[in-house]
């Protein structure tokens, strides 16, 4: 089996937004977008979706030289007017993470920072959009850091919770986690697996391979200030985490035995 990495690429609003000093990594620009998309066909990357990710993980099917999945956290509306047009154009498939709870309703978490609330998708624009191919994905309930729950029963809730909230408005079986912040523990790991989801991604910065956990796949953000050369750098450099990575006994796609008994992160990967 090809034993190269996948890029799991991390955005979140796509669109048109004022030059910023802060949380840049999770605004991306439009025109800058479009740029990125155009530079992975014009060089050949192989665009695939998170479940084709996750069979070639497996060993299912060989995973394509320059393999990069394409995600979105929160499901803002701009995803539909700005990011989706583009992805159509080139026709690369895309995973975007919904915030259960917060279907139709404003981002309303950054008021606390003083920055703007643009709209989440509604039901009706997430239904519309699985029509048109989009993937969907649980991203919680209530967008809280999970890893900082005291209680593990809320941990539970928000994780299962969020999977029967969105195959309710699907119709379908939604199969894929997005940690929120990327706060993950053992607790969150194990309720993710209890649930029934096949994959959870993480904010760990590193491409996915066959020694990942399925439920803690690292990803790379994408920044604001990206230009193609830092385009370029991200999906290249692999600025592995310090931090290991929880991954549960046995439950690595590839089991590589002689590495002896793992030991376990309290903290997980939360920022
Ligand atoms: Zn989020």
């Amino acid at each position: 089996m090809d034993s190269a990495g996948i890029n799991i690429l991390m955005y979140h609003q796509v669109g048109r937004f004022k030059p910023m000093k802060a949380h840049r990594s999770t605004y991306c620009d439009h025109r800058r977008f479009a740029s990125q998309m155009a530079y992975l066909k014009r060089f050949d990357y192989h665009v695939i979706s998170l479940p084709q990710a996750l069979a070639c993980l497996r060993g299912e099917a060989p995973v394509p030289p320059r393999a990069v999945v394409l995600t979105f956290d929160d499901g803002y509306e701009n995803f539909y007017e700005y990011a989706w047009p583009v992805l159509q154009a080139h026709g690369f498939p895309a995973m975007v993470y919904l915030i259960a709870g917060m279907l139709g309703e404003p981002s309303r978490w950054f008021a606390a920072d003083g920055r703007d609330t643009p709209p989440l998708m509604s039901a009706e624009r997430v239904r519309q959009l699985r029509r048109e191919g989009v993937d969907f994905g649980a991203h919680s309930v209530s967008h809280i850091r999970l890893a900082q729950q005291q209680e593990t029963r809320q941990i539970r809730e928000e994780v299962f919770q969020s999977r029967a909230l969105l195959e309710d408005v699907l119709g379908e079986q939604v199969l894929h986690f997005c940690y929120p912040y990327g706060s993950h523990d053992r607790r969150v790991v194990d309720a993710v697996a209890d649930a029934g989801f096949e994959t959870a991604t993480t904010c760990v910065r590193s491409p996915a391979t066959v020694a990942d956990d399925p439920l803690t796949l690292p990803r790379k953000a994408v920044s604001f200030g990206d230009n193609l050369l830092g385009y370029f750098w991200r999906l290249h450099v692999k600025n592995t985490s310090k931090v290991p990575a929880i991954r549960r006994e046995g439950m690595r796609f590839l089991d590589t035995a002689s590495e002896g008994p793992r030991i376990e992160t309290a903290g997980g990967s939360a920022r």
